[in-house]
C-alpha cells in the first residue's frame, strides 16, 4: 500500500503556516542566510545541478542546466515564477502558494541569488485571487524583516519582489507570453531563440521557473544535493506533488517519490475509481498528455518512463476516465477548450484547433463518416512540432491519441449518431 512522501507538503495543514512566525519556526528563511552568506552563487548553481531537480511545471528541464545558462555580467537579470498553473486538471501549486508562500518566496530569492537577479516576480493567474492575497500578505511581511529588498538581511545583495496577477489566460502559462504579459503587453508567445535565459523580460536574461521548482529549492540548501537525489529515481529525482481528478472516489494533491507505480497513486492514494467502474484510460501530466490505458498503469510514474510510454508527466496531474465516459465526448470538450485559449498567431493552431472542433460536432451530430477519422488524424499530425508555441500540440497530442487508442469507440460513436439523425429526420 503506497504511502505519501511528504517534503513539500510536511506540516501543510498546519493553522498559520502561511505566516511568517509559524515559518521561521519550522526552519525557515535559514536556507536565504545560507546562500546570502555561507556560499557563493557558482556553488548555488553546482548544488542546483547536482541535485537533479528538473522543472516541475511540464517541461522537466534541469533547474541547474537553466540557472547556468544565464549570462555573468552586469546587465539587469530577472526571475519570473510561473504560478499561471492554467493547465487542466492541475492544482497543486495553488496549494503550495496558499498554504505555504514563504517558502515559495524563499525560494524565488535563492534562484535569484543564484542567477544574479535583482527583480523577482511571481506571475500568478488572475483566477487565484486567495492565493495572490496570501501571497502579496507574505511579501509584506518578509520585507518587513529585511529578507527581501535592498542589503537583503544586510548583506551586498538586493532582490526586489513583485507580485503579479494575471487576467485568466491560459496562454500565460507560456514562458514568453507570460514575459509579454509581464511587460503590460497582450500575452502572445515569441519566437525563440532567442530563450528566455538570453533575452526575456525587458529584453535582459530571465530565469523562469514554475512554483513547484522553486519551492524545492530551499529544501534543497538545506539539506544537500544527495538528500534530494536519494529521492526518486536516478534520472527523475526528488518528489513530485500529483494533483489527481476525475473519475477517482478521493481525488486530491499527493506527494509520492518519482518513480512509484501509477496504479498506487490512482487506488492507494486516490481511492481508484467509484465501485463498478474500471478506468478506461488516464492523463498522466494534465490535459495536454497523450492518454494512456489501464494497463499503463503498472509503469513508473517518472519523466523517462512516462515519455518512452508515448506521454509527458507534464504538470504531474493525473486525470482518470472512466468506463463511463464517452471518449469522443472528451475529445470534443478538450478542443473546445484548446480552441478557445489559442491566441490565433500561427495558424496550424488556429485552423487546426477550429476543424477539430467542426469535426468532432460533425460525429455528435450524425453527419460524419468513418473517413472523416482519417482527415482528423491527419489534422492532429499536420499541428504536431509545427506551431510557434506548444498550445497546438497540447491539443493535436491527445486527441491524436485518442483516436489511435480508442477508433472502434469513434467508428461505433459515428454510426450510432448517423442512425439516430437518420430516425430523428425520418420522424420530422
Ligand atoms: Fe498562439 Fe496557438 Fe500559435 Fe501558440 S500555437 S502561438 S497559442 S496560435
Amino acid at each position: 500500500m503506497l504511502t505519501e512522501k511528504r517534503v513539500l507538503l510536511e506540516n501543510i495543514d498546519e493553522p498559520g503556516l502561511n505566516t511568517i512566525d509559524v515559518y521561521e519556526r519550522h526552519g525557515g528563511y535559514k536556507s536565504l542566510r545560507k546562500a546570502l552568506f555561507d556560499t557563493d552563487s557558482h556553488a548555488l548553481i553546482e548544488m542546483l545541478e547536482a541535485c537533479g531537480l528538473r522543472g516541475r511545471g511540464g517541461a522537466g528541464f534541469s533547474m541547474g542546466k537553466k540557472v547556468s545558462f544565464i549570462p555573468k555580467g552586469s546587465q539587469d537579470k530577472y526571475l519570473c515564477c510561473n504560478a499561471d498553473e492554467s493547465e487542466p486538471g492541475t492544482f497543486k501549486d495553488r496549494l503550495l502558494m496558499q498554504k505555504n508562500p514563504h517558502r515559495l518566496i524563499e525560494g524565488c530569492l535563492i534562484a535569484s541569488i543564484a542567477a544574479g537577479a535583482t527583480h523577482a516576480f511571481i506571475f500568478i493567474r488572475g483566477e487565484y485571487e486567495l492565493q495572490a492575497d496570501i501571497l502579496d500578505a507574505a511579501v509584506a511581511e518578509a520585507y518587513a524583516k529585511g529578507y527581501i529588498g535592498r542589503h537583503m538581511l544586510d548583506s551586498r545583495r538586493s532582490v526586489e519582489l513583485v507580485v503579479h496577477r494575471g487576467a485568466g489566460a491560459y496562454i500565460c502559462g507560456e514562458e514568453s507570453a507570460l514575459l509579454d504579459a509581464l511587460e503590460g503587453k497582450r500575452g502572445n508567445p515569441r519566437l525563440k531563440p532567442p530563450f528566455p535565459a538570453i533575452q526575456g523580460l525587458y529584453q535582459g536574461p530571465t530565469l523562469i521557473n514554475n512554483v513547484e521548482t522553486l519551492s524545492n529549492v530551499p529544501l534543497i540548501v538545506a539539506n544537500g544535493a544527495d538528500w534530494f537525489k536519494s529521492m526518486g529515481t536516478e534520472k527523475s529525482a526528488g518528489t513530485k506533488v500529483v494533483s489527481v481528478s476525475g473519475n477517482v472516489q478521493n481525488p486530491g494533491n499527493f506527494e509520492v517519490e518519482l518513480g512509484v507505480k501509477a496504479r498506487d497513486i490512482v487506488y492507494d492514494l486516490a481511492g481508484g475509481p467509484p465501485e463498478g467502474r474500471r478506468v478506461k484510460c488516464w492523463f498522466p501530466g494534465g490535459s495536454s498528455a497523450p492518454v494512456l490505458t489501464e494497463a499503463d498503469l503498472d509503469l513508473a510514474y517518472d519523466f523517462e518512463t512516462m515519455a518512452q510510454a508515448g506521454s509527458m508527466l507534464g504538470s504531474g496531474a493525473i486525470i482518470v476516465v472512466d468506463d463511463s465516459q464517452s471518449i469522443p465526448g472528451l475529445a470534443l470538450r478538450l478542443a473546445e477548450f484548446y480552441r478557445h485559449e489559442s491566441c490565433g498567431k500561427c495558424s496550424p493552431c488556429r485552423e487546426g484547433t477550429n476543424w477539430t472542433v467542426k469535426m468532432l460536432e460533425r460525429i455528435e451530430n450524425g453527419d460524419s463518416t468513418p473517413m472523416d477519422l482519417e482527415i482528423m488524424a491527419q489534422v492532429q499530425s499536420n499541428i504536431i512540432g509545427n506551431c510557434l508555441c506548444v498550445l497546438g500540440d497540447s491539443m493535436a497530442m491527445p486527441i491524436g491519441s485518442m483516436i489511435e487508442k480508442f477508433r472502434p469507440e469513434f467508428e461505433e460513436h459515428i454510426e450510432d449518431a448517423r442512425a439516430r439523425a437518420d430516425v430523428e429526420a425520418h420522424a420530422a
